[in-house]
Parts: C-alpha cells; sequence; structure tokens
C-alpha cells in the first residue's frame, strides 16, 4: 500500500480550504474497526476518527437507530421537543452524574460539536461571573476546547491563537503541574476549565490530585468548574467520564466526539444548583443542537456501550495494552501514557510524521499529538487481536520511520 494521489485527492486540493492540509487516502467504507481505501486497501483504524467512533464503523446498533430515525423525523427546531433528545438528555443525566453526584441536579444543553459545548459551559461561566462580580476565566496550559473565537480564547497553543487575536479577555493559563499553582484560585475567579487528560496535548494526565484539589479550591470560592469530557467523556478512559476516576462534582460537563458514534453532537451539562441556575430563556440557543437523529445515535451508543460491557473492555484492554506497549523496543518507546483506550506514545525519536505514513502504509491508522507522541484512540470495541497486531508492527513501523527521517 503505497500513498498515490487520486482523482478525488486532486479535486480536494482545488476545492477545499487547506486548513487540514492534503489528506493522504480517500476513505470509502469501514466495518467495525476497519475501514477501506477508494483502491480497495484496508485499514485497522486506531483512531477512531479522532475518538468519535466509540462502536467502530456501521455498527448495527447505530445504523438501525439513524435509519428508523431519519423515516420519523430529521428535524423540527428547538421550538418544539422531541422523544428522542428528551430521552437521551434523561440518560445523560444518569451517565454523567458520578459517584457522590445528583441526578436530579443535572441539566442539559444539547448542541452540533465539541466547540460548541464548550462555547455554551464558557458562556454560563462567563454569566456567573457578571452576576457575581468575577471576572478571572481559568484555564490550563496545554488545553484544547476547540476552534472557536471562544473556545479558542481557552485553548493555550500559540499557533492556533495568535492568527486571531486578541480573543477573550480576562483568561489566564495555569500549569497543572506547578506546586501550589492553585492558590492563584481567588473570589475574582469565574471559572476554572479542564482537561481529565489532555488529549490534544499527547495524552497528558492531571497530577494524580489535581481534580480532587481544584474542586475543592473552585468550591471554596464560588468559581465553577468547568471539566471537558469532549474526548475523554463517553467510556473512552474505561469510566463513562474521565472525571468519574477523581470522583468529584464538576459544575459543568462538556461531552461531543464519541457522544453520537459518529454523528455530530456536543452536549453540556450542569450538575449543581449553582451552574444549573444561569442560563435562562433566550441566553442561548441552537437551530441544529437537540437533533433527534443524532439523539437516537447517541442513545444507541449508550444502549450498546451497556450492553456490550465496553467500558470494562475499554479499561481491562487499554491496561495490559499499555503494559505491552511499553515492552516495545526501550530505544525506540520511552513512555506510554492514558487510561482506558486513549494511549499517547513517546517515541524516543522526532519521528511521529513519518511513522504515521509508515503505519498507514502498513494497513494501520494512527496519529500524531505532538512532535514525539503518537496517539490511539480507537473503537471501545476493538479487539484484543487486533491491539495486537499493531504491537507487533510497532518495531518495524519505527524502525523504518527512523530509516526515513
Ligand atoms: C476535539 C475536542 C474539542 C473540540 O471538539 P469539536 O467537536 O472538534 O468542536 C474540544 N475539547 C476537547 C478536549 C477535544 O478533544
Amino acid at each position: 500500500m503505497s500513498d498515490t494521489t487520486s482523482p478525488t485527492l486532486e479535486s480536494y486540493r482545488a476545492t477545499m480550504i487547506p486548513v487540514f492540509g492534503v489528506p493522504a487516502l480517500t476513505v470509502v467504507r469501514g466495518e467495525g474497526s476497519y475501514v477501506w481505501d477508494e483502491d480497495g486497501n484496508r485499514y485497522l483504524d486506531l483512531l477512531g476518527g479522532i475518538a468519535v467512533n466509540v462502536l467502530g464503523h456501521a455498527h448495527p446498533a447505530v445504523a438501525a437507530a439513524v435509519s428508523a430515525q431519519v423515516k420519523e423525523l430529521i428535524h423540527v427546531s428547538n421550538f418544539f421537543a422531541t422523544t428522542p433528545a428528551v430521552q437521551l438528555a434523561a440518560e445523560l443525566t444518569e451517565i454523567v452524574a458520578g459517584p457522590g453526584s445528583d441526578p436530579t441536579q443535572v441539566r442539559v444543553f444539547l448542541a452540533n460539536s465539541g466547540t460548541e459545548a464548550n462555547e455554551a459551559a464558557l458562556k454560563i461561566v462567563k454569566a456567573w461571573g457578571k452576576s457575581h462580580g468575577k471576572k478571572r476565566v481559568l484555564a490550563l496550559k496545554q488545553g484544547f476546547h476547540g476552534r472557536s473565537l471562544g473556545a479558542l480564547s481557552v485553548t493555550s497553543k500559540a499557533a492556533y491563537r495568535d492568527p486571531f487575536a486578541p480573543l477573550l479577555p480576562d483568561v489566564e493559563w495555569i500549569d497543572p503541574h506547578q506546586p501550589g499553582v492553585l492558590d492563584t484560585i481567588d473570589e475574582n475567579v469565574a471559572g476554572l476549565i479542564v482537561e481529565p487528560i489532555q488529549g490534544e496535548a499527547g495524552v497528558r494526565e492531571l497530577p494524580g490530585d489535581f481534580l480532587q484539589a481544584a474542586r475543592t479550591k473552585t468550591a471554596a470560592v464560588g468559581a465553577l468548574l468547568v471539566v471537558d469530557e469532549v474526548q475523554t467523556g463517553m467510556g473512552r478512559t474505561g469510566k463513562w467520564m474521565g472525571h468519574h476516576h477523581a470522583e468529584i462534582t464538576p459544575d459543568v460537563v462538556t461531552l461531543a466526539k464519541g457522544l453520537g458514534g459518529g454523528m455530530p453532537i456536543g452536549a453540556t451539562l450542569t450538575l449543581t444548583e449553582a451552574a444549573g441556575s444561569v442560563l435562562t430563556a433566550g441566553m442561548h440557543g441552537s437551530t441544529f443542537g437537540a437533533n433527534p437523529v443524532c439523539a437516537a445515535a447517541a442513545r444507541a451508543v449508550i444502549a450498546t456501550l451497556e450492553e456490550e460491557q465496553l467500558l470494562a473492555h475499554a479499561q481491562q484492554l487499554g491496561d495490559s495494552w499499555r503494559k505491552e506497549l511499553r515492552e516495545v523496543d526501550p530505544g525506540a518507546v520511552v513512555e506510554v501514557r492514558g487510561r482506558g483506550l486513549l494511549i499517547g506514545i513517546d517515541l524516543a525519536h522526532p519521528v511521529v510524521t513519518q511513522a504515521v505514513q509508515v503505519a498507514r502504509q502498513m494497513g494501520f491508522i494512527i496519529n500524531a499529538t505532538g512532535p514525539q507522541t503518537l496517539r490511539l484512540a480507537p473503537a471501545l470495541n476493538i479487539s484484543r487481536e487486533q491491539a495486537r497486531s499493531f504491537t507487533q508492527a510497532l518495531p518495524q513501523i519505527l524502525a523504518q520511520a527512523k530509516g526515513m527521517a
């Protein structure tokens, strides 16, 4: 399998705004953890559409739910309720409320993406701050929350931000690894937004007690704690939500990526009375949000994750896979991080671009999230054998990648 050009890719180059560069492949079909390109080559998809396809491709439960809903009702606007959206909201209150949280306090806003879910969360923080005389908004160094002007304002990467500055005022970054950093949280802080594991930063976990300490400190000064679960939610880390490992109750949780199993849907949930009382009629909205087809897909995702016990599978397979990956040539792999099926692999050499290309030529789809980090975020129903096939190919992938550098 060698990367070739094709009429589709030529046309892509001629027609698309090049924000993603030009892709290496055109994918025409998927089934389970495999996808096929237009030449009929098969790939093991270890990226899962960037942590989106939690049930893999063309899962019958998602396909059936979407097909049935499309024939029933596709869209009706938020002037009306639909049963899939209301049922989904009720199910989300159950899975997002973790140990010690009260599901009856949870309220849901349905949007279409992670960026929009975070946008609603930021509006909650801003409005909360305004009504309580608090201006400061805190975010974490290396954090990623999306590309809209609001979400970008709390995203730290300079290359993403600089062309569009100035962004929202009063945002400050704190380094979760710096001891005592939470001492900066005072009465002037309206909110703090964090990812339980920083996915785009290379699958970087927060220090062990950071989330608990952040919860305690923000609660003490009346600041809202927003946990961005767009990448880490929906069972990705082996529990429904990444923050469930820390057993805290955030004020706001955002979801997207895996939620719809591939259909575009995001959600902003308030878990506390304080956060739930901020947005009132007319303060926020979305034309497509709460779309019944996307909601039906998300309901099928939740039901299937439960029926097929995929949270436990993600946890167990993730643990053993990371262990096996750590045993790959220590001269080539220096660290393996993550939880469940969100895995970061730090290479000894800065050859990630080459590694992604060689992996693709050998039939594996992976991606790079930094100069030396590869990321795996496969379907949560990927098999042990499929995972192992990549582990076995990795030494050769890395040797060839190094040869190309
Ligand atoms: C992907 C991601 C987003 C942005 O989601 P989109 O659906 O691309 O808008 C926000 N936060 C985190 C943590 C993400 O991983």
